[in-house]
């Protein structure tokens, strides 16, 4: 699937659970060509908010939408074969597949709701068509890891598996690629790969959301900032606006 070129919109969603509330009104958009950054300290709701977007909870109020699309209410299938792919901090993956299986199951993911039941159905190695193998192996060489094909995924140390993640997120093309903290255990030649991988995806039109903690890496990438607090939006602007907001700076980076 690809769904290029549209607007994500979150409007007034909320979510407790039990008595918690993980988001109370949460409100912004992220824009196509773009990257919006979603920053918070723990606990702010962060991911709660992606799974949200991605089908795994129900909002209690509130709606989703990309472009004159509803999300919210769709299953996460659904969500993804509207062209929203979303990163995992641990995607569960099959022993026994190799990386370059894992990659090309991004392209069928749209299909299927995770990552495994997408891996287990692929169609054997040699009925993959051979544009899934090229458009692959293109991905992989982008983040370094082409010269791992055959390896085993699940072996791969932690900084190579959260960049074959992206791989298989972004070799679909998505229209909305939510990243979920994919820079943690990564080092500066890794960040930097990815750093490359999401400017491709966002030159290409896509509406890129990035948790992240790396603020220097949300610094260089964004083009705009929404900062999380307890569930709600404390401050919404470009990196220029949020870097200098004293409630940001005191609340998140604890200066
Ligand atoms: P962040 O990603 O910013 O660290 P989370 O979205 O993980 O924040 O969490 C926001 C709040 O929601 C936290 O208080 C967390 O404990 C709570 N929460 C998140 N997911 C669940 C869940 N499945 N069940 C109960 N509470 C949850």
């Amino acid at each position: 699937p690809s769904v290029d070129g549209q607007l994500l919109s979150v409007e007034g969603i909320s979510k407790a659970f039990g008595g918690n509330r993980a988001l109370d009104g949460v409100t912004f958009t992220a824009a196509p060509g773009r990257v919006t950054a979603l920053i918070g300290p723990n606990g702010s709701g962060k991911t709660t908010l992606l799974n949200m977007i991605c089908g795994f909870y129900r909002a209690d109020a509130g709606r989703i939408t990309l472009g004159s699309s509803r999300l919210d209410g769709l299953s996460p299938h659904n969500v993804a074969r509207a062209g929203v792919a979303r990163t995992f901090q641990t995607p569960n993956i099959p022993a026994d597949t190799t990386v370059l299986e894992t990659v090309i199951a991004g392209r069928y993911a749209g299909h299927r709701a995770t990552v495994a039941e997408t891996i287990l159905r692929l169609p054997r190695y040699n009925r993959v068509r051979r544009a899934d193998i090229t458009e692959a192996l293109r991905v992989l060489d982008m983040v370094g890891l082409r010269y791992l094909e055959d390896a085993e995924a699940t072996a791969l140390p932690l900084g190579q598996r959260r960049l074959l993640e992206v791989a298989r997120c972004v070799i679909d093309n998505p229209g909305v690629l939510l990243l979920d903290e994919v820079a943690s255990g990564l080092d500066e030649d890794e960040v930097e790969r990815l750093a490359e991988l999401i400017r491709m995806v966002r030159k290409a039109g896509g509406t890129v959301v990035l948790v992240e903690h790396n603020f220097d890496l949300v610094l260089s990438l964004a083009d705009g900032i929404v900062a999380l607090a307890q569930g709600q939006v404390m401050a919404d602007g470009t990196p220029e606006e949020i870097k200098t907001d004293t409630r940001v700076l005191s609340e998140y980076l604890g200066v």
